[in-house]
């Protein structure tokens, strides 16, 4: 078993593109965009989450260096590069659960059926889509469409290179 299949991340602003790679993935990845690093730890340490970050004062709290909190220092500023840092780091499945969480919002997607959308979607997509999914939050509906795709293959396109 992966130890990290009940990863959770918080993202900081900085490094702000991985929180929607991750939910690609279906990772839970809170965007946190204030600039206050104790709120961030905070909520880190409240909901169990991983904290992503440039900040290399974050990496020198007590939290992180007794091991309590779980920081990745990330090295890049290419988003491509950040996110293999991130899968490498914590050995994660780019193929963990797509599909299922909200890329706006970080909220899990609930099934809707193709009579639920019927009016939601353009004509096309409800001739040629099945599955589909929508956010509670926002009320995105989401189907596994060419963007969805492209973006997964993308993900496995970096970890080969
Ligand atoms: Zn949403």
């Amino acid at each position: 078993m992966r130890l990290i299949d009940t990863a959770r991340f918080i993202v900081d602003h900085n490094v702000g593109k991985l929180a929607r790679w991750l939910r690609i993935m279906g990772y839970d990845a809170l965007f946190f965009n204030g600039s206050n690093d104790s709120r961030m730890i905070a909520t880190a340490l409240a909901e169990g989450r991983v904290i992503l970050t440039r900040d290399t004062q974050i990496m020198q709290r007590g939290v992180v260096t007794r091991g309590q909190l779980k920081a990745i220092l990330i090295k890049s500023d290419r988003p491509e590069l950040q996110i293999h840092q991130v899968i490498a780091a914590l050995n994660l499945d780019c193929q963990f659960r797509p599909f299922t969480i909200c890329l706006e919002c970080n909220q899990p997607l609930e099934v809707r059926s193709k009579e639920q959308v019927k009016e939601l979607v353009p004509p096309y997509v409800f001739q040629t889509q099945n599955q589909y999914m929508e956010c509670p939050a926002c009320h995105r509906i989401y189907w596994r469409g060419t963007h969805w795709q492209a973006m997964t293959e993308r993900l496995q396109q970096f970890m080969k290179s």
